[in-house]
């Protein structure tokens, strides 16, 4: 999608900063970190949530988490421990339209979530 933020991110039009990346799915840093990792991993082809993912597109959420597999060990922090979280909608607080994993780590996460 031409208008998104993510899409336009995949595309090289905005940059960051790519700590993974394969066929079907980007990983870079936040830009707003809440932990000492704070990376998101997101489909190179645009979904705009998981209310979108359908039996074409499921695919891409285990290669999503092979990605956080692989970035968790390379950044240190597969055996500390660590979260993948994904908002939907206004309630689930997410403020991208396009399908992104939080993958956190680095610190002893609180839970419940504000
Ligand atoms: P959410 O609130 O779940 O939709 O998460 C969106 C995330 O994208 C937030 O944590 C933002 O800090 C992050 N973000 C927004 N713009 C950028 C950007 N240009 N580069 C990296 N992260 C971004
Ligand atoms: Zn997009």
């Amino acid at each position: 999608m031409a208008e998104c933020l993510f899409c336009k991110i995949v595309n090289g039009d905005i940059p960051c900063n790519i700590v993974y990346q394969d066929e079907n799915v980007l990983a870079f840093r936040d830009i707003n970190p809440v932990a000492p990792v704070h990376v998101l991993i997101i489909p190179k082809r645009h979904i705009q949530s998981v209310r979108d993912l359908n039996d074409e597109n499921i695919n891409v959420v285990t290669h999503i988490f092979n990605a956080a597999n692989i970035i968790a060990k390379e950044l240190g922090i597969d055996e500390t421990g660590f979260r993948v979280v994904t908002n939907i909608g206004e309630d689930g607080g997410q403020t991208v339209l396009h399908l992104h994993y939080h993958l956190l780590g680095g610190r002893n996460l609180q839970w419940p979530p504000g």
